[in-house]
């Protein structure tokens, strides 16, 4: 027998090669931001399927138009390089979309053959020297090496570092202003977190801000470019905030956009986990306190109030039943703390990502908890569901991808996150701050009452 467990996994007898792994490509994360940005066109460099496959996912999801533009590698690219490709794809986007900004992100096929993206880019831009050009800002997202959320975090960075910058301009527009960097959160949630922010009395800059982009009112006529995303002066600005806010514990020591303008620009960090739930949405409205000096606006305490009378009349239907989360890192450690708020034993989270930080992130919001919890990072559905089979769970909550779980155990899904494209208005599922936590609490609550109508001979009709 091997002693590299990988190899081991894969003779077992049990073993099958069809795994549907918990996570996305890498890329997919980093087209997602640059769709966040006003005025900016998604730019592969790689083949054209690869933005095929991201286009489909992220239209299932959102149900909008998702252009991501590639520099379509074919088998010669591949062999002397994709440089020409590059060039004429950068200048037909330029000519046809008349963008502010492209962001390019890589792919597996153009990491692998060693594509120096910067070194091209540069080369580009001494050759358009004196035409008008759009900003371009690059990322490596080589997706063997990372998931979607890992793309997203380093596209962020990669922004961030590429154009924030100090100066006169960027000081004047961003005095008292805060940078909050919210992670892959719905359209709902990213206005949500402009409205808190108004009524906090904070300017911000949102980054990314696909909430108009991705999910914009309905228009007469198609534009090539959608409305909204965060201005890019606001990102060049970023340097000078009084504050950034960066949401995800399992980011905390890691090289990120908010660790990046505090080291490089003395602007504080205040890094925290996603708030999902009540106790982690006290760490955000408290920290909006602090950077603020103002106490938390009266509509928000009314509505942490309307949640705990909310918890306190639920809590006979929830109390000791037992869930299987799964999904995006910080969104499982999020969803784990609402449940063991609320008296529900997360007994299995599970996530594709690789940060190394989940079980530990796990751990601590799950701490109460008085069943134990299997935390499992790296996770693909086929051996999520070797462990779940002897959990006993009462439902699952996560994105589509676990729709077939849920029916192999005869449990409910409760769609959360991304992507949900087995259902309709996923942008607009609300997770996050008080508000967020009331729908996801209903939703609980409604799912474990129509379990037990549905189950029962007698058909209640009042629960
Ligand atoms: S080849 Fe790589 S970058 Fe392209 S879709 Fe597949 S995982 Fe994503």
């Amino acid at each position: 027998m091997s002693t590299n467990p990988a190899i081991e996994r894969t003779q077992s007898p049990n073993w099958v090669s069809t795994r549907n792994p918990c996570k996305l490509c890498s890329p997919l994360g980093a087209s997602l931001v640059m769709r966040g940005i006003e005025g900016a066109v998604p730019f592969l460099h790689g083949s054209q399927g690869c933005a095929t496959y991201m286009r489909r996912y992220i239209i299932s999801h959102f149900r909008e138009p998702m252009d991501i533009a590639a520099s379509g590698f074919s088998e010669a690219s591949t062999i002397f390089g994709g440089g020409p490709n590059l060039r004429q794809g950068l200048t037909n986007v330029a000519a046809q979309y008349k963008p502010a900004l492209i962001g390019i992100a890589t792919t597996c096929l153009t990491e692998t053959i060693g594509e120096d993206l910067g070194l091209m880019l540069h080369e580009y831009r001494n050759s358009e020297e004196g035409r008008e050009a759009p900003e371009l800002v690059h990322v490596s997202t080589p997706s063997y090496s990372g998931t979607h959320m890992e793309g997203f975090h380093a596209a962020v960075r990669a922004v961030v570092e590429q154009l924030a910058e100090p100066g006169a301009e960027a000081t004047a527009y961003a005095r008292g202003f805060v940078n909050l960097f919210p992670g892959m959160v719905s359209a709902s949630d990213l206005r949500h977190l402009k409205e808190i922010m108004r009524d906090f009395e904070l300017p911000v800059t949102l980054f990314p801000d696909y909430s108009e982009t991705l999910d914009a009112p309905v228009l007469d006529r198609y534009m090539k470019l959608p409305s909204g995303g965060t201005p890019i002066p606001s990102l060049r600005a970023t340097a000078s905030a009084l504050s950034s806010v960066e949401f995800g514990r399992t980011l905390r020591g890691k090289k990120t956009a908010a660790s990046h303008l505090e080291s490089s620009f003395g602007v504080p960090a205040h890094r925290i986990g996603m708030p999902v739930g009540a106790r982690e949405s006290d760490v955000f409205f408290r920290a909006l306190e602090e950077i603020s000096g103002r106490p938390t606006p009266a509509i928000y305490a009314a509505e942490r109030g309307r949640l705990m009378d909310a918890y306190v009349d639920g809590h006979k239907y929830v109390f000791g039943k037992r869930a299987i989360v799964f999904g995006d890192e910080d969104l499982v450690v999020g969803l784990a703390a609402l449940l063991a708020e609320i008296g529900i034993s997360p007994v299995l989270c599970a996530s594709g990502g690789t940060s190394g930080a989940f079980v530990q992130a796990i751990e601590e919001v799950t701490a109460d908890c008085p069943v134990p919890v299997v935390a499992r990072d790296n996770m693909d559905f086929m051996s999520m569901g070797e462990i779940a089979r002897d959990l006993a769970p009462d439902f699952m909550i996560g994105s589509s991808k676990g729709a077939r779980l849920a029916r192999e155990l005869g449990v409910p899904l409760i769609r959360a996150g991304f992507p949900v494209h087995d259902r309709f208005g996923g942008q607009r599922i609300l997770h996050l701050g008080y508000r967020g936590a009331q729908q996801l609490f209903d939703l609980v609550v409604n799912t474990l009452l129509e379990r037990k109508q549905n189950s029962s001979p007698i058909g209640y009709s009042y629960l």
